[in-house]
């Protein structure tokens, strides 16, 4: 048996669901031995829906959101993304890969306060730092100032000690 009688055997099993999308034919098993398409395919043709224009989705799925630097952001889009599954606007893979990446930003979450908390010590470790040093040298200043002119009145007492 060659290779491509046994793909060709294998694509007309009617035991295999019958959707067949750019990527080729879907390799799930069919609902029954009389069913054409698997649970999800024979879903899709019972409710054939119109695919959503991708930016109309893409904007309904973000609404205001900026950035996600926070949980509420997230927690928003996770909203918007369940609100368009419910209504059948969105596949079932791309929400799962979307929920994936949230529950990714989720998790990034607290590595990235502790670094944003650690720059403010550090940030107020410097100032002070800076300010110590601005005292100590301004300190140093003054000692040697005054080191210079008690020796000053030092040697004026000399002098005029030595005078008659
Ligand atoms: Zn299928």
């Amino acid at each position: 048996m060659n290779p491509k009688s046994a793909n060709s055997k294998s694509l007309n099993d009617p035991r295999r669901c019958t959707h067949t999308t750019r990527n080729g034919r879907c390799r799930l098993p069919a609902l029954d031995s009389s069913a054409s398409f698997c649970s999800e395919h024979a879903r899709q043709q019972e409710n054939p829906r119109q695919t959503p224009d991708p930016e109309v989705l893409a904007a309904e799925l973000l609404g205001d959101i900026v950035n996600f630097a926070n949980a509420g952001a997230v927690n928003l889009f996770l909203g918007n993304l369940v609100k368009q599954l419910a209504r059948q606007r969105i596949a079932r893979r791309d929400a799962i890969a979307l929920a994936y990446l949230c529950q990714l930003l989720l998790n990034s979450l607290p590595p990235m306060w502790k670094e944003i908390e650690w720059k403010e010590i550090e940030e107020d470790y410097d100032a002070t730092a800076s300010q110590l040093l601005l005292n100590n040298i301004a300190r140093s200043q003054a000692a040697r100032h005054g080191d210079q002119q008690s020796n000053e009145t030092t040697e004026r007492e000399a002098v005029a000690s030595r005078q008659p």
